[in-house]
């Protein structure tokens, strides 16, 4: 004997219903076979909501009912040849219409109890498994009623199934008969006085593992819409996996937690009796599945899945005079279970101060009332607070047989949920040590199931997603960067990056799958209109795991946001240097955050573009060094500038030069006047540990003050007439044999900047271009300094350094 159920989805129309008739067929050829059915996917979910209309006084009920019956109807017409159809189809009207007189019923009445509800549900199993039957009849199929077999008790809507007298039944029927093929409603039974129950919602799958159970099948193979059990809800993680061999109890864990692809009493029945469960997938068959089974060797991996239920409560029972006094927890689960309050986790801490337990959301209203009552007199006594219930959480588990052996997974799953900003409200692990249970806020289940996803299962790839602030010079050759090096940070180092949001100063787009990056030009101009906090609200919403906020602009309001997005755990990667530059409280402020949230907050583009300045001085610090001296050419404008200047060609003509090859920023002025170069050795200072403001910066501005005034425009006219001054201070360097350098230094807590008169002997002297060199004055690196040299400005260099703060942050 074997058992097969078909669920909601295999039997949802009449091209499923022919899949599952090919697999049945197959099946038949190697044992005596039992199909359990489901309602045609949907229709329970429809005669409920037809009851609760009627109930409700609500006459739109006969149109859900008319819908429910077209479909029969429908599948009826396609599935039975002409010849046969009449009497299926009389059979299903009559059906129909009882449903309809029962709900009539409730109509006028106006309530609907637990027991009609059942009444209501039970038609789709019996109409669905009917049908099918008619169509397998070529198989020589027989329809049997559950509720002539399965006995249980009076609690409608969720019955219990009482299995010795079930048992019984079954064996005695299929004893009596000697066909081969039985078709079955799954989720209906009946209770002593042969009124109607269900199983709970899902629960034809337990129906299949009673039918097993009681005739000891030698396989119970639930077929689905998925290909087996998986890692976690594919729903929820598009990248989870099919576990091709999982225990009894790993399959019963998961399912309690909310992997819906198992009802959860189904294992207990076929376990008692070993009886082996294939998950199988109707729309694969050829998908190898699920199998549940008692042994299941070791594969390596000691997490099997993750799995999670949403609308939970959290009710907590705190107080002083709880400490020492036994009891109070009985009373509490006394009461809970008084009112059928399932618990569907616990925690207490060793204080006894407090005791939490996690149940439905829809019963919280109902278990203060209980337990309230139940503590009246503590309460009033104040050895007791009232009781406190938090609404809107959720249970996210870890699931496997093999995690009690292996220390240090609980740390690797709250890690990986506080790096992402998940905050955990309470934690259970059950002494089987099969499972690790934390609460955490409903919002922030997908985002939990998915980092604990790449944290334990991903060899695959982990998810990076970005937020892409500023497609100008720098922008556009990041988004070219990302694009061409995808598919190899995909292959070497297993990350997925994602663009998921892009913003200009006009438009901003997001994208759940990612930006096209191959025409993101066209998706950008086709969103939206631009609102910074718009785009930063997207940013905080989607919350999305391993969140990186990059900001290529040079705008100050841009910067003000950085603080809302490391709030929420979301780094920041940033070439913009105005947040790093404003007042010193900002720039703390933003690190704090980073560290308080886990997130990253990374500007190394801020000094030397893509040179390894910030970088080199934090690995210098952390090791133990300390920076007693910075000197630094830090323009990459400014040195290419006086690079340029001979005295021949105007110095205006060199500096617009400069600003055709994007080398300085939109104002070129704020690279002239030195602004950039104090804003990049402040930085440097700060990050070396001095608290610094721009006013304490000393600068000797070699432009005169009135090329300083007015439009960019004005600024190269009056440069023009200045000509005069900027070749006399080339001559004065040039007859000394030095070069014009503009140096900024940082030394014993001092910083300056300004042009100097630099030497051949000079580490400064050899500088070429649009380069910038740094040198570091440290304890270890006493007289001969540290030296980073190279390109400092261009936006491909830049955008490279973006790159890799990015793939820092994604660590
Ligand atoms: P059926 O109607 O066949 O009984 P269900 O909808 O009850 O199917 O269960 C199958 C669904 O369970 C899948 O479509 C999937 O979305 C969901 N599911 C949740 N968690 C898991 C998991 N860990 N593995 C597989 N499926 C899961
Ligand atoms: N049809 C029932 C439900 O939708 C039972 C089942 O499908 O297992 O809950
Ligand atoms: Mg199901």
């Amino acid at each position: 004997m074997q058992v097969l159920k078909f669920g909601g989805s295999s039997v949802a129309n009449a091209v499923n219903i022919n899949k599952v008739v090919a697999i049945v067929q197959q099946a038949l050829e190697k044992d005596r076979t039992v199909v359990v059915v489901s309602a045609l996917g949907g229709v329970t979910d429809l005669l409920l909501q037809s009851g609760a209309l009627a109930a409700a006084g609500d006459e739109q009920y006969k149109n859900v009912l008319q819908v429910i019956e077209q479909r029969h109807l429908e599948a009826v017409k396609a599935l039975i040849p002409v010849s046969k159809q009449s009497s299926v189809l009389s059979w299903v009207k009559q059906r129909c219409n009882e449903i309809e007189d029962v709900c009539n019923g409730v109509f006028l009445l106006g309530e609907l109890s637990a027991r009609t509800k059942d009444r209501i549900a039970a038609f789709g199993e019996l109409m669905s498994s009917h049908l099918i039957a008619a169509r397998m009849s070529e198989l020589g199929a027989v329809w049997k009623d559950s509720r002539e077999l399965l006995l249980t008790d009076s609690n409608f809507g969720n019955a219990a199934v009482v299995r010795d007298i079930t048992d019984h039944a079954i064996q005695q029927y299929f004893n009596s008969v000697n066909d081969q093929l039985f078709v079955v409603p799954g989720f209906i039974a009946s209770n002593a006085q042969r009124q109607t129950s269900t199983l709970g919602r899902g629960g034809s799958d337990y129906t299949a593992a009673i039918f097993a159970a009681a005739l000891d099948a030698k396989v119970l193979e639930i077929w689905t819409d998925v290909s087996g059990m998986m890692t976690a809800d594919p729903r929820l993680v598009p990248h989870a996996k099919a576990l091709p061999h999982i225990s009894y109890q790993e399959a019963m864990e998961l399912s309690h937690f909310g992997a819906k692809v198992i009802y959860p009493p189904t294992i207990q029945p076929v376990m008692k009796k070993d009886i082996p469960v294939w998950v199988k997938n109707t729309f694969e068959p050829e998908a190898y599945g699920t199998l549940i089974e008692r042994e299941v060797s070791l594969n390596g991996n000691h997490i099997r899945g993750i799995a999670s239920i949403n609308k939970i409560t959290l009710l907590s029972l705190e107080g002083g005079g709880m400490v020492g006094i036994p009891g109070f927890s009985k009373r509490l689960f006394e009461a809970l279970a008084s009112e059928q309050i399932n618990v569907i986790l616990i925690t207490q801490g060793s204080s006894e101060h407090s005791i939490c337990v996690g149940i439905e959301d829809a019963l919280a209203e109902k278990a203060k009332q209980v337990i309230d009552e139940t503590f009246r007199f503590e309460i009033q006594s104040g050895k007791v607070d009232p009781l406190v219930i938090e609404k809107e959480l959720a249970v996210v588990a870890l699931v496997g047989d093999n995690m009690k052996s292996h220390p240090g997974v609980s740390g690797k799953m709250f890690g990986a949920m506080g790096r992402n900003g998940v905050n955990v409200r309470a934690i259970a692990q059950g002494s089987s040590e099969r499972n690790i249970t934390s609460v955490v806020a409903a919002s922030d289940v997908r985002k939990a199931i998915n980092v604990l996803h790449e944290e334990f299962f991903e060899t695959t790839y982990k998810q990076v997603n970005l937020f892409v602030a500023g497609t100008g010079n720098v922008g556009g050759k990041l988004i070219a960067q990302l694009q061409q090096q995808q598919q190899y940070l995909m292959d070497t180092l297993r990350l997925q990056l994602r663009v998921i949001g892009m913003a200009n100063s006009r438009k901003m787009v997001f994208k759940e799958e990612g930006v096209d990056l191959n025409n993101w030009k066209e998706v950008l101009e086709a969103g939206e209109p631009m609102s910074l906090q718009g785009f930063v609200d997207q940013v905080r919403l989607r919350n999305l795991r391993n969140s990186v906020f990059v900001d290529v602009t040079a705008n100050d309001e841009v910067a003000k946001v950085y603080d809302q997005l490391l709030s929420k755990s979301i780094s920041v990667v940033a070439c913009n240097k105005v947040a790093c530059s404003s007042v010193y409280a900002y720039y703390r402020r933003l690190k704090d955050l980073a560290r308080e949230f886990n997130a990253s907050f990374l500007f190394e583009t801020n000094v030397g573009a893509g040179l390894p300045v910030i970088g080199t001085l934090n690995d210098l610090k952390r090791t133990g060094d300390v920076v007693n001296r910075i000197e630094a050419v830090l323009s990459g404008t400014l040195n290419f500038v006086f690079n340029h200047y001979n005295g021949e060609k105007p110095f205006a003509e060199v500096v617009k030069q400069a600003q055709d090859e994007g080398y300085t920023e939109p104002d070129p002025r704020l690279d002239l006047s030195g602004t950039d170069v104090m804003r990049k050795i402040m930085i440097l200072a700060r990050e070396s540990g001095e608290q610094l403001e721009m006013e304490d910066i000393s600068n000797k501005s070699f432009m005169p003050a009135s090329c300083m005034e007015g439009s960019v425009a004005d600024f190269y006219k009056e440069m023009a007439n200045q000509e005069a001054h900027f070749k006399s201070l080339f001559q004065e360097a040039a007859k000394e044999g030095k070069k014009l350098k503009f140096v900024a230094s940082f030394d014993n807590g001092k910083a300056s900047v300004g042009l100097q008169h630099i030497g051949p002997e000079h580490n400064l002297y050899h500088l070429y271009g649009k380069d910038n060199v740094v040198l570091f004055y440290t304890n270890r690196y006493p007289d001969q300094p540290m030296v980073i040299k190279g390109a400092g400005a261009g936006a491909e260099v830049t955008a490279s350094g973006v790159f890799a703060d990015i793939l820092r942050a994604a660590h």
